[in-house]
């Protein structure tokens, strides 16, 4: 697939569409869950009271994280530009749903999702499992391959490899994923620049 053709794309939200803020080394100090776990499947697997205790402190960290959020370089233009094309967008975030609009939101691109496109850890299952871009291609009626994943994490490569769709990496100086990622930008004004 040539990318200018690509007509839908999905994007991660934290460190793709805004300048990367969550310290996950430090959120797993706080929540005492060993560094090489991954967070949400080490909460997932404990006590339920525990879990949720967890969860809320959780919530509580990444909507402060929220209400700062800070637009990356070219995300807006680059959400925009696709918008007047008249793409579909959506977004599969780890985040909360509820806190990935408090960060559209903040940074100014809020009404560029459907609130229906915007999948976070309670509606898909978390990246890498492929689980929220096929429910997106369903959504949207398409094949997953006509999906394009932006993301900035090994997970966004694995999960749109998993689905079936395209995928690109962006916001790293270069590509540490080169077997994974079927595309590389600088960043969201690079991307813009080659659609
Ligand atoms: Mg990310």
């Amino acid at each position: 697939m040539k990318l200018h053709q690509a007509r839908h794309w999905v994007f991660d939200m934290d460190g793709t569409l805004t300048l990367a803020v969550h310290d996950f080394a430090a959120i797993k100090r706080a929540l005492e869950i060993p560094q090489e776990h991954d967070i949400l499947h080490h909460l997932a697997a404990l006590p339920e009271a525990v879990a949720a205790a967890k969860h809320a402190w959780l919530l509580e960290h990444e909507r402060e994280l929220a209400l700062n959020a800070r637009p990356a370089p070219g995300a807006i233009e680059l959400v925009r530009a696709l918008r007047a094309r008249d793409c579909r967008l959506g977004i599969l975030t780890r985040n909360a749903h509820e806190l990935a609009l408090v960060t559209l939101q903040a940074i100014g691109l809020d009404d560029c999702f459907a609130s229906g496109d915007i999948l976070g850890r309670d509606e898909a299952p978390p990246k890498p499992d492929p689980g929220g871009l096929l429910h997106l291609a369903e959504r949207w009626q398409v094949a997953p391959g006509e999906l394009v994943m932006v993301g900035d994490f090994r997970f966004d490569l694995e999960c749109a490899r998993a689905a079936g769709a395209h995928s690109v990496l962006v916001n790293l100086a270069e590509n540490p994923w080169p077997e994974l990622a079927d595309h590389f930008a600088e960043d969201c004004s690079a991307l813009l620049r080659v659609l």
